[in-house]
């Protein structure tokens, strides 16, 4: 079982988005997905269909030990893929887990306890690094990083890799970068191009292949309540997201032996990435 925080403290560069169509995807290829919805905005639970008014289990539940993970998954319209839905009360468990013992560990202690395996688990986590990113840290193996291919780009990432290095010091030693995703890429502006390409010459290797294109489709798609695989199928937003969960299993197809294996020259690279970034940051580049 590997669980990937999606993730990233700047709103709407696509984390929802990707947490809704890449597990959809592998759902689709067979495996067995659970999605975690940490944001009290709830996008990934209305996006795939479900009613939020009405649930009375839910992720803010779970995190205040009022239910368990396990009785507060719901199944959603596509197979294998499952979710535990978030409601705008969430918003408050942010205060309510201050001054709450382990408030770092609760999504963690929550996942430790689950007893059905699944293949996959996602965290969609808001736009902000605070205790509900952080519980979705600790509680995961990698951090999947969606970037708009935006001027200000890679503005915040040393912030975000930074954060990542202190949870994995501090919470988590086995926290990795698992990927960062280029999304909403308009080929009809010079600068997309240009932005791709220093996003790679700076973040190297990490950078998927697959870069998701600014697709209208895509952004229709949550209004239906529906992942992108079927509300078009057909369209260029489903093929980039089709293709990414492909490289999403070949980088993880030789499973934990290899996970670890690579733990150690993860480590390394993820320290020169984040030497360059913050070296970009602090150059104004
Ligand atoms: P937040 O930080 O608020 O949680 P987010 O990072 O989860 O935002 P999304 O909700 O996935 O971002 O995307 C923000 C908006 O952009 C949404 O309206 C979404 O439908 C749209 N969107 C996301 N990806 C694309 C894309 N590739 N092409 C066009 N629109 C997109
Ligand atoms: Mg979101």
């Amino acid at each position: 079982m590997k669980i990937v925080s999606i993730c990233n403290q700047k709103g709407g560069v696509g984390k929802t988005t990707t947490a809704i169509n890449l597990p959809a995807y592998l759902s689709q290829k067979g495996f067995k997905v659970l999605l975690v919805d940490m944001d009290p905005q709830a996008n990934a639970t209305s996006g795939l269909g479900i009613e939020k008014s009405n649930l009375s289990k839910n992720i803010y539940s779970v995190l205040l030990e009022q239910a368990s993970l396990e009785e507060s998954i719901l199944k959603t319209k596509i197979d294998n893929l499952y979710i535990v839905p978030s409601t705008l009360q969430l918003a408050g468990a942010t205060i309510e887990l201050i001054s709450s013992m382990g408030r770092e560990h609760k999504l963690k202690k929550a996942i430790d306890s689950l007893t059905q395996a699944f293949d996959f688990i996602f965290i969609d986590c808001p736009p902000s690094l605070g205790i509900l990113t952080i519980n979705a840290l600790v509680a995961s193996n990698s951090a999947l990083i969606p970037m708009q291919c935006e001027y200000y780009a890679m503005e915040g990432l040393s912030q975000l890799l930074n954060t990542v290095e202190l949870v994995k010091k501090n919470l988590n030693p086995n926290l990795t970068v698992e990927g960062v995703l280029l999304t909403m890429a308009d080929y009809r502006t010079r600068l997309t191009t240009e932005i791709i390409e220093e996003t790679k010459k700076v973040l190297g290797e990490k950078v998927y292949n697959v870069i998701i294109p600014r697709a209208i489709r895509l952004s229709e798609a949550p209004g239906y309540g529906e992942p992108i695989m079927r509300y078009d199928k057909n369209s260029q937003g489903a093929a980039a997201y089709s293709r990414l969960s492909e490289e999403f299993i070949s980088h993880n197809s030789n499973n934990n032996n290899k996970l670890q294996q690579n733990e150690q020259s993860q480590t390394q690279e993820e320290n020169k990435i984040l030497e360059s970034t913050i070296k970009v940051e602090e150059t104004g580049g």
